[in-house]
């Protein structure tokens, strides 16, 4: 195969001359031997624009070199980046016995963030999260993978549709943001330039034929702005650069459908940039001041990036003005360094930290957002705080808030009092009691503005709590008071278990887990977590608790013990109960859903503190009953009972007549020993329904009051009830 023997002899040495160019203190040796080495590992595979595949990492290795270079290693780690995922004869471990930690750590992390993401949010978050910790390994897993992602955005043409559609969406939700992070203006442009250009075409050819057509018009019109900026400036010793340069498609293509505006109204189409050659803050608010005395300042458009840098340390003066004819202009105004930011970024500040040891201030405030997200405390926490993260607009969404001593902090828009103050600082946040705002109070949950100054309230006595979850819009906020919760949760649980335990313990006490379950589920308590917390809290009286309980579980040892003799007593009795005796009295009690009598079939229940209940054979209670709990029915029978009685009711129908009352109660009174305890009779339509509730002594007795009430003239019913009313 003639592609594997290319030698790749010109990309080579093209790469080194870049790299000696760009990098300082450059190794050639390593990045020569990477080559080699990737080389080799890639030389039977082709891409699909049937080039070699080693074509892919040379172009990312050059993008390293000259377009964010940082330093061999990374030049290095371009050069490696695909071969461990591609070739199967390669691992990390060779990687490292052949270049060393340092590479070997970037070249895993890029293996492991490859190919994960899967479009879902779910695998979206665990996405980023594999991302973010390969980042806080090395920050230049990040740059190689962003200078990677930009060779396959600028290739895409050769995959086919649908692939290409997924990688300009990643793109433009992942690695946008994520350069954006990072401070890397200018590779941010171009990927999201790419990215709209793939994913709605139409629209950005036509506004790349649109800026085209009018770019004379505007290398005449920043001529006519020049002009007097140049003739005010001769005199000073301020060296500058002034360039126009139409912004790019996608930020217009933004503004006009949010602002909902054609092309021809979004003024902003291109920023005139002045870059000073000094590195001099002055000059820059000097130039501003010749600017602003030239051109008429739009109010309210100024903004000082350069005292409040942004979160990826953008710096840079801006404002807005009138320039000839009329038109508003954008003008920003930065020194040389400033710019290199702007563009640069992280990159820019990994070369001024060159040849320095330690942990670099301003590299770590780049990745200071990656440990807030991923210290969040919970899977959900850190889901959506990531996800909010990576969509969080840093040229819009933020706002600045003074302290009282002056100093500013910045936060996202719809911020609280307690955002601040968590801001300032954990503790800060974790005792804030109240807030004012510039002098007034306010409550906890007010939305503060760009500009306000807030001073921050404390006690010591004061502890986050879960209402501010509902208002607090920064991450940090949200994990300092989830962690502090859990923490709070964790040390109550724990009191509360140490509390019962000791309780146990001192009582002599033993609670199998389904003794606790019964208990927990009496108090109506879901689990032994919230039983525990509970304790702590003192919502629950442990010694009440145990003392109801041990009395709970004594009545119902009775009971079973009562259960026992029972037992005892039917095996002596030929196998059953019968309702007498002292050892039971005191137990048995009669139903009140059947209300059984002597001389009715019955059977016997055995309740758990509540001795033992008889009902009437056919019972429908006791049927139910029965089947939950066949062993503790009890065969019973009636013994001989002298002289009490009990109670039964009556449904009587008939044919109301005068004196029929009377008849039926004279009738039932007339059987001897019977006792009525009350009459209730309804007349309607010349037909009456009567209850009757009376004491009889047994089934005989009863029945022989049936068949005489059945007797009257004009009674077409009598009907034992189930039921007493
Ligand atoms: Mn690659």
């Amino acid at each position: 195969m003639a592609s594997a023997t290319i030698s790749f002899k010109a990309e080579k040495e093209e790469l080194l001359r870049l790299c000696s160019r760009n990098i300082p203190n450059f190794r050639s040796d390593v990045v020569e031997k990477a080559f080699d080495f990737a080389m080799e590992a890639h030389k039977n595979f082709v891409r699909k624009s049937n080039e070699p595949f080693f074509s892919h990492p040379i172009a990312v290795a050059r993008i390293l070199a000259s377009e964010l270079p940082l330093d061999d290693v990374s030049v290095a780690c371009g050069l490696l980046h695909d071969v461990v995922e591609d070739n199967d004869n390669y691992n990390i471990d060779i990687i490292k016995k052949n270049f060393g930690n340092d590479i070997a750590v970037i070249v895993d992390g890029l293996t492991k963030i490859k190919n994960l993401f899967k479009g879902s949010e779910f695998d979206q978050a665990e996405y980023y999260r594999k991302l973010l910790l390969s980042i806080t390994k090395d920050i230049r897993v990040i740059i190689v993978k962003l200078a990677d992602r930009l060779n396959n955005m600028r290739t895409l043409e050769f995959l086919d549709s649908d692939k290409r559609k997924k990688i300009a969406k990643e793109t433009l939700e992942i690695y946008a943001p994520l350069s954006n992070r990072f401070g890397l203006g200018q590779l941010k442009w171009e990927l999201e330039d790419l990215a709209f250009k793939e994913l709605n075409k139409q629209a950005y050819e036509d506004l790349k034929r649109k800026i085209n057509a009018k770019r004379t018009e505007r290398e005449e019109y920043i001529e006519r702005f020049k002009q007097p900026m140049v003739r005010e400036l001769t005199n000073s010793n301020i060296k500058y650069e002034i360039s126009g340069r139409a912004k790019h498609l996608y930020s217009i293509y933004r503004k006009m459908i949010k602002r909902n505006k054609p092309f021809s109204e979004i003024y902003d189409l291109f920023a005139i940039r002045i870059i000073l050659e000094s590195d001099s803050k002055t000059d820059c608010y000097t130039v501003h001041g010749v600017v602003n005395g030239i051109f008429t300042p739009v109010p309210d458009r100024f903004k000082d990036y350069i005292a409040i840098p942004k979160a990826n340390n953008y710096q840079s003066l801006h404002t807005t003005v009138v320039g000839p004819d009329g038109k508003k202009v954008e003008v920003q105004i930065r020194t040389r360094k400033m710019h290199e930011v702007a563009e640069q970024g992280v990159a820019a500040h990994w070369k001024y930290k060159e040849g320095k040891s330690g942990d670099d201030p301003q590299l770590v405030s780049y990745i200071a957002w990656i440990r807030d997200i991923l210290e969040s405390s919970t899977e959900d926490e850190y889901k959506k705080g990531v996800v909010d993260n990576f969509k969080l607009d840093l040229y819009s969404d933020e706002i600045f808030i003074f302290t009282p001593k002056g100093d500013l902090k910045r936060l996202p828009v719809g911020s609280t009092p307690v955002d601040f103050a968590f801001q300032v600082h954990s503790k800060v946040g974790h005792h804030c009691i109240g807030a004012k705002v510039n002098h007034k109070l306010v409550p906890l949950d007010f939305v503060l503005k760009s500009g306000d100054q807030v001073e921050i309230l404390t006690s010591k006595n004061q502890h986050p709590n879960k209402n501010w979850l509902k208002f607090v819009k920064t991450t940090k906020a949200v994990s300092d008071i989830k962690k502090w919760l859990n923490k709070e949760d964790e040390a109550l649980f724990n009191a509360g278990k140490d509390l019962w335990e000791k309780k146990l313990k001192k009582l002599k006490l033993s609670f199998t887990n389904q003794d606790l379950n019964k208990i927990i589920q009496s108090i109506k308590l879901d689990n032994t977590r919230q039983f525990f917390m509970a304790v702590g809290q003192s919502k629950i009286n442990v010694d009440e608790l145990l003392t109801t309980s041990m009395e709970k579980e004594k009545k119902s040892k009775d009971v079973v013990s009562s259960y026992e003799n029972f037992k005892e007593f039917a095996r002596s009795s030929g196998g059953q109960l019968a309702i007498s005796g002292e050892n039971f009295k005191m137990l048995v009690s009669y139903s009140k859903c059947c209300s059984p009598i002597p001389g009715d079939d019955v059977l016997g229940f055995v309740s758990i503190g509540g001795g033992i209940r008889i009902h009437r054979a056919d019972c429908k209670n006791m049927g139910d009953l029965a089947k939950k709990d066949p062993e503790k029915v009890v065969s019973i029978f009636w013994p001989e009972i002298e002289g009490s009685s009990f109670i039964v009711g009556l449904s009587i129908n008939g044919l109301d007549s005068p004196g029929i009352l009377n008849n039926i109660s004279n009738t039932i009174l007339n059987v001897k020993t019977t006792n009525i305890k009350s009459i209730n009779i309804d007349t309607h339509d010349g037909v009456f329904k009567g209850i009757v509730t009376l004491y009889v002594m047994n089934k005989e007795h009863l029945n022989s009051i049936i068949d005489k009430v059945r007797a009257i003239e004009g009674v077409y019913e009598v009907r034992r009830l189930d039921e007493i009313i």
